[in-house]
């Protein structure tokens, strides 16, 4: 069968949700036994995001084969229980990348090499790699960008292009846009969705459905006005409601028929309903806890929750896993300065999580954070950064070394506890060169890490420079820190714990990245549980008193 393309563009404004909008109908489609995946094409010059600061494009999703790209694949992936890879993200420097390269090795034998249409070629090609696999039914392509952007034009024209290469009837064009609500006039507006509409035709698009985000309703005539003025069928208009949670968005859309048009114009048969019921399962229980947890989030992005996102999105899979609702507080690691600062801001927190990051900035507030932990038997858990400082802490408070620190940090330190690997030493080139996707990690029996995985043996994705120094190995194991994760490979240390303690777990990797609905990430499952266990004893402990 002829895969079907369809194409995500976006009119109005940025941040409308074409990631949410795209992945829900994957979601529905797969439900509905097709065989779908979704890529991204992102219109800026960067070759990856790997080299954003996370307040310009939050945070990098990792996938297992090592891409560092667009956050909107962790969506993907947790909507759909999919693997992602670097095929899946594209952006024009990656694209401009490649055409240059050929220049520069002869390939256009003398042509001048443009936009059209040699770019244009590049970006048809990339959009149909992976159709031709054979593995696909249905190809979603989401244009980052909104329509109008000078930096969006050659995909909008590729996208023409290619619908005459392909054949209009398996190719399809969904447009997301906003219908703003005037508080004054009382009133929907139609007026810039016809004006991004128009733009899009004068490129020689037509969508064939609407999407629309609105706060309000959309009555049926301001649906028979936007089919009117934007040319497209009165039932091909659909309304996109904001929702309480992302995860809704998939049972929204199947209420407003957006898959069923896309099986009508596919000719693909429609004679079941799409199977949701783990979907709904997940959203019953997220709907309905019966607990409350309060988690602090310590980290340096924290003013653009997009910067962890996949942080939150595996809490929100490991709350409903656990029927609880788990409050995640943001907290500046700067402003934990000492003790007085640990205990105020974190006296009320069920478990505290040391984020991921690089540099320097909040680098001692993590470590008063982790000290304050241990100390208090709260449940911790270190990610990547938040492992390596759990390191230093241990290393200066407990087994004494005072001087103890990263290299990141502190390139000077006498006792450079975390370090960089001989491969790393040296390196000026910042692209892609980090230890980056997945990793095979052994496990230690009787360990918390064993006791959450169920299992021995596993892979985690990474995305980092340092690492445990080995040299310090057996002088902070003798000091009583458990190394429970190995990867043989490398000799490399992935998790360390304590004991004594009721949930004290550091990882090098990033386990946030490989939580979905439908599996939710083990180790945040067992974190959310010990903080409910803590939560209990502490209202116990207060009854207690009464
Ligand atoms: N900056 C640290 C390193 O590069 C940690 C990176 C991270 O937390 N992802 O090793």
């Amino acid at each position: 069968m002829q895969t079907k393309f369809i194409f995500v563009t976006g009119g109005v404004t940025s941040s409308l949700g074409k990631g949410i909008i795209s992945a829900s109908l994957a979601k529905l489609l797969k439900a509905r036994q097709l065989r779908v995946t979704i890529q991204k094409f992102d219109p800026y010059i960067n070759v990856d995001p790997g080299t954003l600061n996370p307040y310009e494009h939050g945070e990098c999703f990792v996938t297992d084969d090592g891409a560092e790209t667009d956050l909107d694949l962790g969506h993907y992936e947790r909507f759909l229980n999919i693997r992602t890879s670097q095929a899946n993200n594209v952006t024009t420097g990656r694209i401009y990348q490649t055409v240059i390269k050929q220049e520069r090795s002869g390939k256009y034998l003398g042509k001048t090499v443009q936009v059209i249409p040699h770019i244009t070629d590049e970006i048809k090609r990339r959009i149909r790699l992976l159709g031709e696999t054979d593995e696909y039914d249905v190809v979603i392509t989401e244009l980052g960008g909104t329509v109008g952007d000078i930096e969006s034009l050659p995909y909008i024209e590729s996208l023409r292009q290619l619908r005459w290469d392909l054949g209009a009837q398996n190719t399809m064009v969904i447009h997301l846009t906003l219908i703003p609500f005037l508080n004054a006039a009382q009133e929907l507006k139609t007026k810039p969705t016809q004006h991004s509409v128009k733009e899009l035709q004068s490129l020689g698009i037509q969508p064939d459905i609407l999407v629309c985000r609105t706060e309000k309703p959309l009555t049926p005539e301001i649906k028979q006005k936007l089919a009117l003025f934007c040319n497209v069928a009165a039932d091909s208009v659909i309304e996109s409601i904001d929702a309480s949670s992302i995860y809704e968005v998939p049972l929204l859309m199947e209420k407003e028929g957006l898959d069923r048009l896309v099986l009508k114009k596919f000719n693909f048969p429609n004679n079941t309903d799409p199977d949701l019921e783990k979907w709904k399962h997940f959203l019953s229980k997220l709907k309905y806890p019966k607990k409350e947890v309060n988690i602090a989030l310590v980290g340096k992005y924290i003013e653009l929750k997009d910067a962890y996102k996949s942080i939150y999105e595996a809490f929100i899979h490991a709350g409903a896993a656990n029927e609880c609702k788990v409050n995640v507080e943001p907290i500046h690691a700067e402003e934990l300065i000492d003790d007085e600062a640990c205990k105020a801001r974190l006296k009320n927190v069920d478990g505290v999580l040391v984020a991921p990051g690089f540099g320097m900035r909040g680098i001692e507030g993590k470590l008063n954070a982790i000290r304050y932990v241990r100390e208090n038997k709260v449940p911790f858990f270190g990610i990547c950064l938040g492992m390596q400082c759990a390191v230093v802490e241990f290393a200066r408070n407990v087994a004494g070394i005072k001087e103890a620190a990263s290299t990141e940090v502190d390139p000077k330190s006498p006792d450079p506890v975390i370090a960089l690997m001989e491969d790393q030493i040296g390196l000026k080139k910042k692209g892609g060169t980090m230890r980056l996707g997945a990793y095979k990690c052994e496990i230690a029996q009787k360990s918390n890490a064993r006791k959450a995985y169920g299992t021995g043996n596993i892979e985690e994705r990474h995305r980092h420079r340092w690492e445990f120094n080995n040299q310090y190995r057996e002088m902070l194991t003798k000091a009583g820190l458990k190394i429970s994760g190995i990867n043989r490979e490398k000799d490399l240390v992935e998790i360390i714990e304590i004991e004594n303690h009721p949930w004290f777990v550091g990882v090098q990797f990033h386990p946030e990245l490989k939580s979905t609905v439908e599996i939710p990430h083990p180790l945040f499952v067992e974190f959310v549980s010990k903080a409910i266990e803590f939560n209990s004893h502490k209202s116990s402990k207060m009854s207690d008193l009464h």
